[in-house]
């Protein structure tokens, strides 16, 4: 069965010295709850945040990786570099990739790829924007960024990818969708999944939703059947607010 995953989303927050108190703070606190928990802090500080959470069951995944696997590409990260400093699992399709540096469906695709060729786990982030949600296309846009980026991977893949449906509009702005406009959309995505790859694949893959996630909100959001989760962003460069997210299963 699909698990309950809470990832916090770092972005470029941050540097080695709030890295390493943070992940001091994380660790003080106390899980209650079943959730698989994550935090994806910058590049420079993957390295010592997994040897600073080794003896802890949280993990240490990336933001983002390149799909190629080394070569000219300056300024950019291959999976096997994240491999070789500790880390399993790497998000990739942010909508903040997709605005600000033109990662398409098909670039996706490749690096879901390059991904899985190394072993990795994937978070796979989508959502729809706000004009899309307001002409009421937010099912059609879903469903092409999931069909465009994955359905040519076979059902055995799904095992290593964690979907995460996060509206754009919900993103950083304070604005969450309700509970009920989550669940709608996770119930949507899975029966996608299952129209595709039938019952196990979409029962056993979980669904995050991220936009706003915080301690007020996490129980109820978290609720809902199809919701397994969340990747956090604001709310995850504080402990106690995080770890409130993740005890709230
Ligand atoms: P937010 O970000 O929680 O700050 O809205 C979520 C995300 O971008 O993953």
């Amino acid at each position: 069965m699909r698990k309950n995953i809470v990832a916090g989303n770092w972005k470029m927050n941050n540097d080695l010295s709030q890295t390493e108190s943070l992940l001091a703070d994380l660790k003080s606190q106390t899980k209650s709850s079943d959730a698989e928990v994550m935090v994806a802090p910058a590049f420079t500080n993957l390295y010592q945040a997994n040897e600073a959470l080794k003896s802890s069951s949280i993990e240490v995944i990336a933001q983002n990786m390149h799909f190629a696997e080394n070569g000219a590409y300056t300024g950019e990260i291959s999976a096997s570099m994240l491999k070789s400093v500790g880390v399993k699992t790497v998000i990739l399709g942010h909508s903040e990739r997709r605005e600000y540096f033109n990662e398409t469906d098909a670039s996706l695709a490749k690096k879901v790829d390059a991904a899985l060729t190394n072993n990795l786990r994937i978070i796979f982030c989508f959502g729809e924007v706000l004009a899309d949600r307001k002409s009421n296309t937010q099912e059609a846009i879903v469903e092409s960024q999931i069909s465009n980026a994955l359905f040519h991977l076979d059902a055995d893949a799904f095992k290593n990818i964690v979907l995460a449906y996060e509206p754009v509009w919900a993103i950083g702005t304070g604005e969450t969708a309700s509970p009920e406009q989550a669940q709608d959309m996770h119930a949507f995505i899975r029966k996608t999944l299952a129209d595709k790859y039938g019952n196990d694949v979409a029962n056993n893959t979980s669904i995050l939703y991220g936009g706003s996630c915080k301690p007020g909100n996490a129980k109820e959001i978290f609720s809902k059947p199809d919701v397994d989760g969340g990747l956090i962003g604001g709310a995850a460069l504080n402990a106690d607010d995080f770890f409130a997210i993740v005890n709230a299963f």
